[in-house]
Formats: structure tokens, sequence, C-alpha cells
């Protein structure tokens, strides 16, 4: 499989100062992103998601390990690394004194990009800004301005686009109306990584997920393989007299000893209907007193997966 972005290993440790300590950030990632995706990253505040999409964007230098992107290793190919990925950062730094177009422009300069082969108009009509092209950025509203984030980031067409909390503190409308763009981008063929923490958002957009904490990875699969994970929820059932022992056809049901008088199961809302589970009980002789559900949803998922004894 070709990968839009490889890392093997990658680790970065903040070199502590007087006002911060010592940080490692990543404690050796490592992460396919195949190419075509629209892949989220996920992961609690302060779990290393910044810090991985700025390396990947030459913005941040890591400890060790090794970052492809397209194939180029970000060190020995700087050049080609850089030129194949486009970064919308989680701040929005625009130099209010210039215009959405001189703007566009003078990160196509940047780029090396040959005016012929400049894209301003396309761009600036892409993200909807086509009213606002000579208008200082200053004017801009933070939708606006993210937009144009987004133009800026796109100037050299680069395969992969990497969005850092692309709709953090963004209206509903703004949301989705990014959304319908990043699917239009990828649907032309352009690889999207983006983070949130939002899970709405990647359940919305992402066709692969992984999941940062604490510096580590703690998942990495397809979203329909992290929702089944979801598709789950465990029934129990307190049973009028006691059981000591599970009647075989039971557990080979999958349904355990939860106590003295409890009965459980996990079973999929999506394939298991709870009547036939309840019947399945009472046909073994045992009078069901009381019914009790645990539901699991991606909130619970993501907790149970970046949450962590407090070390
Ligand atoms: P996220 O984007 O997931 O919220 P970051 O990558 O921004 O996380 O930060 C990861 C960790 O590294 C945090 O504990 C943060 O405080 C620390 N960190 C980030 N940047 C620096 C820096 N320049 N110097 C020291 N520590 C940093
Ligand atoms: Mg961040």
């Amino acid at each position: 499989m070709e990968l839009a972005i490889s890392l093997t290993d990658l680790v970065k440790t903040y070199r502590g100062s007087a006002k911060k300590p010592e940080k490692q950030a990543l404690k050796g990632i490592t992460l396919d992103i195949p190419r075509g995706s629209i892949f989220g990253l996920l992961g609690p505040n302060g779990a290393g998601k910044s810090t991985l999409i700025n390396i990947r964007a030459g913005l941040v230098y890591k400890t060790s390990g090794t970052a492809k992107i397209w194939g180029y290793d970000t060190e020995t190919q700087s050049r080609m690394a850089r030129s194949s990925i486009g970064v919308v950062p989680q701040e929005l730094n625009l130099d209010a004194f210039f215009t959405p177009r001189e703007l566009l422009e003078l990160q196509a300069g940047l780029y090396g990009v040959p005016a012929a082969e400049r894209r301003t108009d396309e761009l600036l009509d892409a993200v909807d800004l086509t009213d606002k092209a000579d208008a200082y950025a200053r004017t801009l509203s933070g939708g606006m301005r993210r937009r144009l984030m987004v133009a800026k980031a796109f100037v050299h067409s680069p395969p992969v686009l990497v969005l850092d909390e692309p709709t953090a503190g963004v209206d509903v409308e703004l949301r989705k109306s990014l959304w319908e763009y990043v699917r239009r981008l990828n649907k032309e063929g352009v690889t999207v990584l983006l983070t949130t923490h939002y899970l709405e958002e990647a359940q919305e957009l992402c066709d692969r997920i992984a999941i940062i904490n604490h510096g580590e990875l703690v998942a990495n699969d397809s979203k329909e393989n992290l929702l089944r994970r979801i598709d789950n929820k465990k029934l129990i059932l307190r049973i009028e007299r006691d059981i000591k022992e599970l009647p075989e056809n039971l557990r080979a049901q999958g349904w355990e000893l939860a106590g003295e008088r409890h009965l459980a199961v996990h079973y999929k809302p999506s394939q298991a209907a709870v009547d036939k589970l309840l019947r399945m009980v009472q046909m073994n002789g045992l009078t069901i007193a009381d019914v009790s559900v645990e539901e699991a949803d991606l909130e619970d998922i993501f907790l149970q997966l970046t949450r962590r004894a407090l070390a």
C-alpha cells in the first residue's frame, strides 16, 4: 500500500527551560497513513497532536525516529517532503495588513510556484472568499480567516493536507461548510489528515482514526472497526435465586456470572434482539427479577482508551 505519511518510532522531547519542565511529547509513535484517506487524529488536550503535525510540517524538529511524507524523508529529502504537504496550523496567524489575494500570492512565491501555475482565483473561490479577495485580512471574520488559512496551505497543490483542529471554536454552520470542502478535496484525490477533539467530527468525516494519549498511540483503526467496538452493550439480569453454576448453553452464548444472582452478556444492539437473550435465560428455568443495560458510545471508547491511572 502506498503511504501518504509514514512515521517510525517518532520521539519528541521538548527541552526544558526556566518556565517549562522538560517534556516528552511523543514517546515513539509508529503510524502509517494511507493515500486517499481522510484520517482523523484524536486525543485529549496535550496528547501531542500538534507536535506530531508540526514535525511533519517541518516546524518542529523531532528528537529521533523517521517521518516520511509521500515517500520523502523529512530530514534527507526535506524540500520534496515539504512540497508534498500543506498544513493549516491550530493557531490562526495571518498578517492582518495583507489581503487574501496578496497572502496567497506571497505564499505561492515562497513555495516557488511560477506565476503561470498559480491558482489564486480558483482557491479564493473554493473557500468562498472571492468577495473578500481585496479586503484587509484584519477585517475578516474568524471563519473567513480559517478558510483563508486552508487556501494558503494549498497554494502549492500538495497531495496531503493537514488540518490541526480546523473547527475549534467555529460555529456549526461554518463547520458543516468546512466538512463539505474537505470532502470535496478528498474526492479530488487529496489525502486529508485532521486532528480534532470533536468525536462527532471524526465520525462524520474520517475513514480511519488514530487516537493518541500522553504521546502514545492507543488506537489506529478504520472508523467501522472503532464503531463496532462501540456497537456493544452489556445486559445485566438479576435472577430470583442464587446460581452457583452457569448453565453450559448460556456460557456458550457468551453469558457470564456477575455475582451470586446476576448474569451478564455483551451484545451488539445492531445484531442481537434483547427479547431473544431474555428468553434464552428463561428457558433455563431462571426467573428474571430485574434488567439493566450498560451502554457504550464513541465517548466511552475514547475515554476508555485515553484514561490512565493518575501517575
Ligand atoms: P495537543 O495538540 O494534542 O493538545 P501538543 O502537541 O500541543 O498537544 O502538546 C503536547 C505536550 O507537549 C503538552 O504537554 C505541551 O504542554 C507540551 N509542549 C508543547 N509545545 C511545547 C514547547 N514548545 N515546549 C515545551 N513543551 C511543549
Ligand atoms: Mg493541538
